[in-house]
C-alpha cells in the first residue's frame, strides 16, 4: 500500500514470532482464547471509562459491548471485532511491535526448548499466536482519540501501518484479520469455533456472537426459474424435503387460485450468540459444579495446564460492605513467586463494581504474603463512577481485606481438616468432606510444598492473624518419623512437666539430628521441631507462643526440662565455671555453666536469649558476602 509506513519488530519478537510460526505445538487451538481475551480487556476498559463519561461509547452499534466472530470461506480469513477501547496509531505500533513484560526473553528460551506454548498469555504476548494459524493478519482499530488504521504483517520480522482509507469505518475498536494457512483451513469451520469458544471462553463477560449459515427453506414460484443466485442443494429430493412438498402439494390441491410455489434451500446468515454471560461468582455456590470452577480456574490464572486448583472459596460478604468473591489457591507457585515476593507486588485478584471490571491492580485487596491466591472480588458497596485512585482510597478496601484474608485462612485451613494424611484434622469439629478422600489425600503437603513459604511471611508481617497462620505451620521434629507435623500435634504429644515447645535451627535435618544439643532432650523423650528454611530464623523472631506455650531455642540459653536439680552441682563446679570464664575471657563469652543438656559431650557453645543462634549468624554471614 502506498501510504503504509514500515516498522521493524523488536528482536524480541522476531524471535518469538519465529519460534510460532515454526512450531510443531499441536494445539493451535489456543490463538482463539488468546484474542478472546484481548477483545474482553478491551471492553472492559471502554465499559470502565464510560463509568466516568458516557460519551465515550458513542451511539447506535458501536455503544455494543460485544465480540463478533465471522468466517469467509471463500478468503480464506477468520475475523475477530469487538468494541473495546482500540488502539490508535501509537498503541498499535507499542502494543504489537514490543515486548512489555521484561522476563519475557526467558519465556521465550523456554518455550523453544519445551515447545509448550500453553502458557502464552500469562506472558503478555498471546496476541502473537495468531501466527500459529496465520501468515498474514491484519489489525484494523479505532479509537476514539486517532483515526481508523491497519496494521498489518506476514510475520518476516517487519509489519506496516496505514491509516485506513478502504474498509468499512468501524465506529470504535478492533478487527483482527486472520489470513489462515493452508494446513488451518479447520478454523473456518463454524462447528470447530463454536467448540472452541465453549471451551476456552466461557467465561467470558462479554456476548460472543458468531456470523452463523442457516439452510433454510424458501418458497419461489414454482413457473419461474430460479434466479441463478439461490443455488439448489444437491438433497433437495430428501426424505424430509419430499414429505414436506406432499403436504404443500395436498394443500395446493385446495386452494384453487394460488400460484404454484416450490421450495428451495438457501443459506442465511445471522448473529448466533456462543457464551452464557451470567457470571460464574453471581451463582450460588450450590449451583457451580467442581468442573466449572475449575475450568474458571484455568480462564482467570491463564493457566491451562489442566491441573486442578488445591481448593476455592466462594462466598458472599454481606452487612455494611457487601460483596462476592471467589479464590483460589493454585495447583503451583510460579517460579518467580519469592524471587519477585519484595520488589513488585503482583496483584492476582480481580476487582469488578457491579459487574464492571475495574482492575487487576489493586494492592489494596490482600497482603503480600496472599498474593499466590488468584481469583476475584465484586462489590456492590464500592462506588461506580469514581477513578482507580480514589476507589483505592475508599475505606471499604480495608474491610474488604479483613474479610478476604480471613476466608483464604479458612480455605487453606480447610485443605488440612480434609486431608486424610494430616491426622490433626481427627480432634476438629465436624469436617465438611466434599468429594473423594483419595483426591484429598497428601494435598495439605503439596501445598505446603508450594506455599509454605507464604505462610511462614504471613506469621512474619501479619500479627494480627499469627496465631491462625501458625496453625498451618508444618515442619519435621525429632518425632515426625520424616512426615510434616504441626504445632497442634506437638502440643498433643508434649510430656507432662514440659512447658515450652523445643525447637532447633540449622541447615538440614541430618546435620541438626547429630546436634549434641539435642543428646539430653532425646534421651529424655522430648520433642524438638527442626526448622531448616533461612527464613525460619526470622520466622522465630515473631513467633513467640502458641496456645499458652514459649518457644525456646535449644540451642540458646534458658533451656528448662521439667523439675531440675542442680543447685548442688553448680555449687561443687564454682570454682572451675569461674577460672573457665577468665580463661576465655568476657569478650568471647557471657557466662560459663553447668548444663544439664548434654549427654556425651562434655561442653557446648550456648547462645544468650535474645541473640542470634549460630544457624543465623551463618545466614547473616552468607547475606553480607
Ligand atoms: P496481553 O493481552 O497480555 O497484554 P497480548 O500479546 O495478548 O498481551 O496483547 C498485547 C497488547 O495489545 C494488549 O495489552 C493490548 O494493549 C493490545 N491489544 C491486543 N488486542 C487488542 C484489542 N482487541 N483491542 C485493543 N487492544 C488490543
Ligand atoms: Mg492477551
Amino acid at each position: 500500500r502506498n501510504n503504509a509506513e514500515k516498522f521493524e519488530f523488536q528482536a524480541e519478537v522476531s524471535r518469538l514470532m519465529d519460534i510460532i510460526i515454526n512450531s510443531l505445538y499441536s494445539n493451535k487451538d489456543i490463538f482463539l482464547r488468546e484474542l478472546i481475551s484481548n477483545a474482553s480487556d478491551a471492553l472492559d476498559k471502554i465499559r470502565f471509562l464510560s463509568l466516568t463519561d458516557k460519551e465515550v461509547l458513542g451511539e447506535g452499534d458501536t455503544s455494543k459491548l460485544d465480540i463478533q466472530i465471522k468466517l469467509d470461506k471463500e478468503k480464506k480469513i477468520l475475523s475477530l471485532r469487538d468494541r473495546g477501547i482500540g488502539m490508535t496509531k501509537e498503541d498499535l505500533i507499542k502494543n504489537l511491535g514490543t515486548i512489555a513484560k521484561s522476563g519475557t526473553s526467558a519465556f521465550v528460551e523456554k518455550m523453544q526448548s519445551s515447545g509448550d506454548l500453553n502458557l502464552i498469555g500469562q506472558f503478555g504476548v498471546g496476541f502473537y499466536s495468531v501466527y500459529l494459524v496465520a501468515d498474514y493478519v491484519e489489525v484494523i482499530s479505532k479509537h476514539n482519540d486517532d483515526k481508523q488504521y491497519v496494521w498489518e504483517s506476514k510475520a518476516d520480522g517487519a509489519f506496516a501501518i496505514s491509516e485506513d482509507t478502504w474498509n468499512e469505518p468501524l465506529g470504535r475498536g478492533t478487527e483482527i484479520r486472520l489470513h489462515l494457512r493452508d494446513e488451518a483451513q479447520e478454523y473456518l469451520e463454524e462447528s470447530k469455533l463454536k467448540e472452541l469458544v465453549k471451551k476456552y471462553s466461557e467465561f467470558i463477560n462479554f456476548p460472543i456472537y458468531i456470523w452463523a449459515s442457516r439452510e433454510v427453506d424458501v418458497e419461489v414460484p414454482a413457473d419461474e426459474d430460479e434466479s441463478s443466485d439461490e443455488e439448489e442443494t444437491p438433497d433437495s429430493s430428501s426424505s424430509e424435503e419430499g414429505e414436506d412438498e406432499d403436504a404443500e402439494k395436498s394443500e395446493d390441491d385446495d386452494a384453487e387460485k394460488k400460484p404454484k410455489t416450490k421450495k428451495v434451500k438457501e443459506t442465511t446468515y445471522e448473529w448466533e450468540l456462543l457464551n452464557d454471560v451470567k457470571a460464574i461468582w453471581l451463582r450460588s455456590p450450590k449451583e457451580v459444579t467442581d468442573e466449572e470452577y475449575t475450568k474458571f480456574y484455568h480462564s482467570l490464572a491463564k493457566d491451562f495446564s489442566d491441573e486442578k486448583p488445591l481448593a476455592w472459596s466462594h462466598f458472599t460478604a454481606e452487612g455494611d460492605v457487601e460483596f462476592k468473591a471467589v479464590l483460589f489457591v493454585p495447583p503451583k507457585a510460579p517460579q518467580d513467586l519469592y524471587e519477585s515476593y519484595y520488589n513488585t507486588n503482583k496483584a492476582n485478584l480481580k476487582l469488578y463494581v457491579r459487574r464492571v471490571f475495574i482492575s487487576d491492580e489493586f494492592d489494596e485487596l490482600l497482603p503480600k504474603y496472599l498474593s499466590f491466591l488468584k481469583g476475584l472480588v465484586d462489590s456492590d458497596t464500592l462506588p461506580l463512577n469514581v477513578s482507580r485512585e480514589m476507589l483505592q482510597a475508599h475505606s471499604s478496601l480495608k474491610t474488604i481485606k479483613k474479610k478476604l484474608i480471613r476466608k483464604a485462612l479458612d480455605m487453606i485451613r480447610k485443605i488440612a481438616e480434609e486431608d486424610p494424611d494430616e491426622s490433626s484434622g481427627k480432634d476438629e469439629k465436624e469436617v465438611e468432606t466434599s468429594g473423594d478422600d483419595d483426591e484429598k489425600k497428601g494435598q495439605y503437603a503439596k501445598f505446603w510444598n508450594e506455599f509454605g513459604k507464604s505462610i511462614k511471611l504471613g506469621i512474619i508481617e501479619d500479627a494480627t492473624n499469627r496465631n491462625r497462620l501458625a496453625k498451618l505451620l508444618r515442619f519435621e521434629s525429632t518425632k515426625s518419623d520424616g512426615k510434616l507435623t504441626s504445632l497442634d500435634q506437638y502440643i498433643s504429644r508434649m510430656k507432662s512437666g514440659q512447658k515450652d515447645i523445643f525447637y532447633i535451627t540449622g541447615t538440614s535435618k541430618e546435620q541438626l539430628e547429630k546436634s549434641p544439643f539435642l543428646e539430653r532432650l532425646k534421651k529424655k523423650n522430648y520433642e524438638v521441631i527442626f526448622f531448616t528454611d533461612p527464613v525460619d530464623e526470622y520466622l522465630m523472631q515473631y513467633l513467640m507462643d502458641y496456645e499458652g506455650k514459649q518457644f525456646q531455642n535449644v540451642s540458646k540459653e534458658g533451656l528448662k526440662m521439667g523439675k531440675e536439680k542442680n543447685k548442688e552441682l553448680k555449687e561443687s563446679f564454682k570454682e572451675l565455671t569461674k577460672w573457665w570464664k577468665t580463661a576465655l575471657s568476657s569478650d568471647n563469652v557471657d557466662e560459663v555453666k553447668i548444663s544439664n543438656r548434654l549427654d556425651n559431650t562434655p561442653c557446648v557453645v550456648v547462645t544468650s536469649k535474645y541473640g542470634w543462634s549460630a544457624n543465623m549468624e551463618r545466614i547473616m554471614q552468607s547475606q553480607t558476602l
